[in-house]
């Protein structure tokens, strides 16, 4: 079943940098955000360093399907590279980002990997915005339980400890 998708509402370039300085001044730490945003940013094109087509006919191995070795094969397809991932896991790809849904509905569903793309993370939100990826804002969304060294904590305002204890 597909998932209805809603309208993108991500942030601008402008907004996650604006929100990256902000704490970075709340912290005292303004002098930091140029570095920050200059090394976690992703590097120059790939086609900056070499000819598309220019791999054209070359056979390349990416051991892994997860975020590195999609987006090593995705870069290397632009130079014609003729690519195969291997892959250990046999039903699905994408490694330690893995979305679990409980129903075949896909009603329920939760990460059981990465969830969070903090603003400084350059590189990724490239991806993000290239391949137009509906993102989620955390702040601010009351009512979601995480579970912590056995415990299960409930996010309101501020996270507050449930009494009742996380059982497998
Ligand atoms: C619980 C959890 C929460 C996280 N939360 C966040 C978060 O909120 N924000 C964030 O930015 N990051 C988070 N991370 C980190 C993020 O998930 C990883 O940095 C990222 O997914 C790593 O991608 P990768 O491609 O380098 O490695 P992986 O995702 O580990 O991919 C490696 C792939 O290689 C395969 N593989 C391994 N060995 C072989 C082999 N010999 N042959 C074939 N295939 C092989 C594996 O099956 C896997 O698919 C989290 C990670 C975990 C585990």
């Amino acid at each position: 079943m597909q998932i209805p998708l809603m309208p993108i509402s991500n942030p601008t370039d402008e907004e996650r940098h604006e929100l990256l300085l902000n704490a970075l001044e709340n912290d005292n730490r303004s002098h930091d955000y140029e570095y920050i945003v200059k090394y976690l940013s992703p590097p120059p094109d790939i086609t900056y360093y070499a000819m598309p087509g220019e791999l054209k006919g070359i056979k390349i191995g990416i051991i892994g399907g997860g975020l590195s070795g999609m987006s090593t094969a995705f870069e290397l397809r632009k130079l014609g590279a003729d690519i195969t991932i291997f892959e250990a896991s046999d039903n699905r790809i994408g490694g330690r980002v893995y979305t679990y849904y409980f129903d075949p509905e896909r009603n329920h569903y939760g990460e059981f990997g990465a969830a969070r793309v903090p603003v400084s993370h350059e590189t990724t939100w490239h991806y993000i915005n290239m391949f137009g990826l509906h993102m989620r804002s955390l702040s601010g969304k009351g009512n979601n339980f995480l579970y912590v060294h056995n415990t299960r904590l409930r996010t309101t305002d501020s996270i507050e400890k449930t009494s009742i204890p996380y059982i497998n």
